[in-house]
């Protein structure tokens, strides 16, 4: 199954996978399908047809058809060596006929086009082209990570990078809705229904921060306010990820973005991290990022306008240099447990699923598998 789609049969055959699709699936789904799902390199989609050489020669020129190469060659493999024609013959023929059909070129060794032809015991498939598959490993066989989005451009990318590098993510979401609106919660919602066709499954946590930010403004001075936001952003997270039995945190830093992201502050910031963090962004210019946010389809919402629950009571120029143990000794004033387990219990958790269905929204304590 991949979300609505049933599959049928699938086969291993060297570096091949090979997968049936229920004739309803129409070429443009199953190629937009399978576009998503990471570990495939490339892959082309290719059609049944009954084991007759002129329904084989038909089938060839119709897909050949469809691309504009000049030059071409047949690959035939036979699954079934029952069949009346070795697989050279096939070449040989279907070659002449697309020759004839098209005016294309043969060329053995370096075509533009390969029309592969698959014999099988009831029937045979052809196909003819590559399409680009997103490459990468094939999502969960490298664990389970909480990513936290914003709602801005970078987390997204950040989230998709590891998303490909094979792991399965949860979300996280802090939003100070109702000191502010709930825009950034519903773009975090968006960005997360977006990234899920990549994984078919995502739940996100959305964590009330407004009440805990209040305490730490009545108990702090501004510079060092988003330091001890981000901190307590991750103490929830890492709180949070103990549930999804996630194993890392994922973020979408770069470094020396923004005043939090000088390598002083990642590193306090860092410290109240019980899980590690991955920044699959830390070395990117911002606009690459931004053309990676483009192409994968997540900028037109990180952009539109919202107010980020780390802007509020910021001052314009906040500490860049970050002290360890000055922090240490402000964070004393705060029960830091406490006020973890209630945001932690605040926690909305909604499901997300590709392609979408209702949403189901529940508690945090209520959340049960992972
Ligand atoms: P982004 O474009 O992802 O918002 P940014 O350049 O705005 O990143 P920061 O605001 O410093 O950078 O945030 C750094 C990272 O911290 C984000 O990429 C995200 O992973 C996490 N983060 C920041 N704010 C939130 C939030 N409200 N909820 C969840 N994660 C957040
Ligand atoms: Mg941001």
């Amino acid at each position: 199954m991949f979300g609505d789609v049933k599959l049928g049969r699938m086969r291993g055959e060297g570096p091949r996978i090979i997968v049936e699709l229920p004739d309803e699936i129409d070429d443009a789904t199953a190629a937009e399908r399978a576009s998503a799902v990471f570990g495939f390199a490339n892959f082309s989609l290719s059609h049944r047809v009954a084991l007759d050489l002129e329904a084989i020669k038909a089938e060839a020129i119709a897909e050949a058809r469809k691309y504009p190469a000049r030059t071409f060659r047949v690959s035939t493999r036979r699954g079934d060596k029952r069949f009346a024609m070795t697989s050279m013959d096939v070449d040989r023929e279907v070659g002449a006929a697309i020759v004839e059909a098209l005016g294309l070129k043969v060329d053995l060794h370096n075509p533009e086009l390969t029309v592969s032809i698959e014999i099988l015991s009831d029937a045979a498939f052809v196909s003819a082209g590559k399409l680009p598959g997103p490459g990468g490993l094939p999502v969960g066989i490298s664990g389970r990570a909480l990513a936290l989005i914003s709602g801005g451009i970078d987390s997204p990318v950040a989230g998709y990078r590891m998303m490909r590098r094979g792991l399965a993510l949860d979300f996280v979401h802090f939003h100070a809705y109702p000191l502010v609106s709930a825009a950034s919660r519903e773009k975090a919602c968006d960005l997360v229904a977006h990234l899920t066709r990549y994984q078919a499954h995502s739940t996100l946590a959305l964590v009330p921060f407004g009440a805990l930010q209040r305490e730490i403004v009545a108990n702090s001075d501004r510079p060092l306010r988003v330091v001890l936001y981000r901190r307590f952003m991750l103490r929830i997270a890492s709180a949070l990820a103990s549930r999804f039995r996630s194993r890392a945190l994922v973020t979408g830093e770069s470094l020396g973005q923004v005043a939090s992201q000088t390598l002083d502050n990642m590193a306090v910031i860092e410290n109240a991290a019980a899980l590690p963090v991955l920044r699959p962004l830390v070395g990117m210019d911002k606009n690459e990022i931004v053309e990676q946010a483009r192409a994968l389809g997540t900028f037109e919402i990180s952009i539109l306008p919202d107010q980020d629950c780390c802007t509020l009571f910021v001052p314009e120029h906040p500490e860049t240099h970050a002290r360890l143990a000055e922090v240490e000794a402000l964070e004393s004033r705060f029960e830091i447990e406490r006020m973890v387990a209630e945001a932690v219990r605040a926690t909305e958790v909604k499901r997300f699923e590709f392609p979408p269905r209702g949403e189901a929204v529940s508690r945090a304590g209520e959340y049960r598998d992972g």
